[in-house]
């Protein structure tokens, strides 16, 4: 079978590691990767987002699989173009994909099928907005409605801070994605990434992770797209993890098939564990970036078959098996990210760093250049580790990044602290 993989990333690197320990391929193409995918996969110069590159690549090649990594393509309708041009392809149709590409669409879809979420009210004028945020008071959450590169939510403190971004997203800078505004109340509880394979009827749980969204330690700094995950989340409980499909998963995917645009591809939900129970903050429509990373590290079986079947609507009849090891991340990113980044600065040790037992290094923001690897991204390198328990994973990791030379680097050095707190 040959398959063409979309994306650039440390979740398009595990994507293609995974893949390829699968005896089912044949040819596995990324477009347009990275130095580490380089190892895993022949890299295309396409862009993911050119509908018309990708089919031709596709024709050409005889692609069985496309599995599409980042949301920006799903939301444009790559799936459907695939779709229409007889290329099996991973991922929901554009109809599908607005679960993630407008909030709006999702909180109505949650205030119609009883799903628990926090209580919201949808704007497109800024003077009703405000008059709400000040009858409501604060902390109180402001989101634009579409996709906004992690740009779009800002957790007020005070109203006017509240109404200060109310201004911000209706000033036009974040474009038609802040046409429309969400604001919604603020809820207290534990963080937790929850993911499935749906194939439009079926949804068949993956795994909980946690991701660590602020650019530096003790959760300090600007918010980045993920600077380390973990998993399990020992939030998600086998109770919690029951009521998270009860109570949001299942409804969500009954009210897509009766709304004609049944999903397909993983679901991630983000969650709110409240003392009430799951909430869901907001739904992506793809793996998470650094999540995907340590699912991949404990799936034990082939992900290949789940894929196809995730196609094919046959996931009814797929069960996963999993490593119950501790899967860590740690991501080392460029100075400055999340803001402007150098390119260019040379990275070394990566040999020495997967060396170390039961490490793994997923490339990002990576380029090769005269036989050495060098940053050319925000986010850079996902250096891994698996282990009987969170804290054996978390300490080889560590070791591991240890071992990289890289001046132009930064990362935190307390990811997983939290969930080994919890632990006890
Ligand atoms: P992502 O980059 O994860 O796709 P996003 O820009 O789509 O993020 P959300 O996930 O909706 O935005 O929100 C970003 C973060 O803001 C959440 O991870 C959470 O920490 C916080 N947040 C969002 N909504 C709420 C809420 N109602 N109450 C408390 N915190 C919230």
């Amino acid at each position: 079978m040959n398959i063409l993989l979309l994306g650039s990333g440390g979740r398009e690197h595990a994507l293609a590691w995974k893949i390829a320990s699968s005896p089912l391929f044949d040819r596995l193409w990324c477009a347009p990767g990275n130095a580490g995918i380089a190892q895993e996969a022949d890299c295309v110069a396409l862009d993911p987002l050119d509908t018309d590159a990708v089919i031709g690549f596709c024709q050409g090649n005889a692609v069985d699989l496309v599995v599409v990594g980042p949301e920006a393509p799903l939301v444009a309708g790559l799936v459907d173009a695939l779709t229409a041009a007889g290329i099996k392809a991973f991922g929901p149709t554009a109809a599908a994909a607005r679960l993630e590409g407008s909030k709006g669409f999702t909180k109505a879809l949650c205030r119609a099928n009883g799903i628990p979420t926090a209580a919201y009210e949808v704007f497109t004028a800024p003077e009703p907005a405000k008059a709400y945020i000040r009858e409501k008071g604060a902390p109180i959450v402001v989101k634009a409605d579409g996709l906004a590169a992690g740009k779009g939510v800002v957790v007020a403190e005070t109203p006017g801070q509240a109404e200060a971004a109310i201004d911000a997203m209706f000033s036009g800078s974040l474009g038609a994605a802040g046409a429309s505004v969400v604001v919604e109340d603020f809820l207290t509880g534990e963080e937790a990434s929850f993911f499935v394979l749906c194939d439009g009827e079926t949804a068949l749980p993956l795994a909980s992770a946690q991701d660590h969204k602020r650019a530096f330690d003790l959760d300090v700094g600007p918010n980045t797209g993920g600077m380390g995950a973990y998993s399990p989340a020992p939030v998600m409980t086998d109770a919690i993890t029951a009521r998270t499909m009860d109570e949001i998963i299942r409804p969500t995917l009954t009210a897509m098939a009766a709304m004609g645009c049944p999903y397909k591809g993983v679901l991630f939900a983000g969650l709110m564990i409240t003392a009430e129970g799951p909430k869901l903050i907001e739904y992506n429509c793809r793996f998470g970036d650094p999540e995907c990373q340590v699912l991949m590290l404990r799936l034990a079986s082939d992900l290949v078959p789940a894929l196809l079947a995730t196609c094919d609507g046959t996931l009814k009849d797929v069960s996963l098996a999993w490593h119950d090891a501790a899967a860590i991340t740690v991501v080392l990113a460029a100075k400055g990210y999340p803001g402007a980044t150098e390119k260019g600065s040379v990275i070394d040790g990566l040999r020495d760093a997967m060396a170390v037992d039961d490490v793994e290094i997923f490339h990002a923001g990576t380029a090769e250049r005269d036989g050495q690897i060098i940053a050319v991204g925000g986010r850079v390198l996902n250096v891994c580790a698996t282990g009987k328990t969170l804290a054996e994973a978390r300490a080889a990791a560590y070791t591991a990044v240890g071992e990289i030379r890289w001046p132009g680097g930064f990362w935190r050095r307390d990811i997983g602290a939290k969930g080994l707190a919890r632990r006890g």
